[in-house]
């Protein structure tokens, strides 16, 4: 029977790509996304793939998301923490919402999911949850404390969590991505932008496609021996 997987911010930018790559490899998909109307409706159209509203950064609301997209589309085998936002500013700018809010989404939305789905998976001994960490939760970067807080957080979850889901079949990784071609990255100003692309070794931004093949390798059945690990895939940008 195909899997069923929840992608979080599946209806665009990266998550887009990885929605597209389930789809590939026979899954059925669930689109999760935040708000943008417009593009989840396009996106629906576009692939066929279902969108569903809530906020990760909301735990109830996780819950009856997940509980919805099981009665829809069946158990959920699998779980992409991709849903992520930007507030930046240097400590002396950052207010407390922009911090709260980054964390609240980016890590307190993988614990939201993973709770969500963790014992399901536990009583159908397997699963796969992928969190989509960051270059700047590895190496930190200047004027995103609270964003560089949250992914590096979720590496430490994603440690924390495998050996939990080991015994019952259910792995859990991260991919950290370097600087990928996304709305996210086009909101960097050119001038940072250039910079950026300077110190990547092969020279370029990052395509979704290229994270997206990363996880659908991570959510196999041919990956089970793969947990607690962390996949960079940053153009030799930070090697970790
Ligand atoms: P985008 O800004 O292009 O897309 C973000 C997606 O997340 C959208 O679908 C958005 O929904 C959704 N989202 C945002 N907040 C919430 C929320 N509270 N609840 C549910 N969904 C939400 O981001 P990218 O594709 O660039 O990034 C995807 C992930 O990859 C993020 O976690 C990001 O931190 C990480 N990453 C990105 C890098 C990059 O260079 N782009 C580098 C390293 C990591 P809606 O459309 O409704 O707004």
């Amino acid at each position: 029977m195909a899997r069923v997987a929840i992608v979080t911010g599946g209806t665009r930018g990266i998550g887009e790509a990885i929605s597209l790559a389930l789809k590939d490899a026979g899954m059925i998909v669930a689109a999760n996304y935040a708000g943008n109307e417009e593009k989840a409706k396009a996106f629906t159209e576009r692939t066929g793939i279902a969108s569903y509203k809530w906020d990760v950064g909301d735990y109830d609301a996780c819950h009856e998301g997940v509980a919805k997209v099981a009665a829809e589309l069946g158990p959920v085998d699998v779980v992409v923490n991709n849903a992520g936002i930007t507030r930046d500013g240097t400590i002396l700018k950052m207010s407390r919402d922009m911090w709260e809010d980054v964390i609240r989404i980016n890590l307190g939305g993988c614990f939201n999911m993973a709770h969500a789905v963790f014992p399901g998976m536990r009583d159908r001994k397997w699963g796969r949850i992928v969190n989509i960490g960051s270059i700047n939760g590895q190496a930190g970067q200047y004027g995103q404390v609270n964003y560089a807080a949250a992914k590096s957080g979720i590496h430490g979850f994603t440690k924390a969590l495998s050996q939990e889901g080991a015994r019952f079949g259910v792995t859990v990784n991260a991919i950290a991505p370097g600087y990928i071609d996304t709305d996210m990255v086009a909101a960097v100003p050119a001038e940072v932008l250039e910079k950026i692309v300077a110190k990547i070794p092969v020279g370029r931004l990052g395509q979704a496609h290229e994270i997206a093949r990363g996880v659908a390798f991570l959510c196999s059945d041919e990956a089970g021996f793969v947990t607690g690990s962390t996949l960079s895939i940053n153009g030799g940008q930070h090697m970790y």
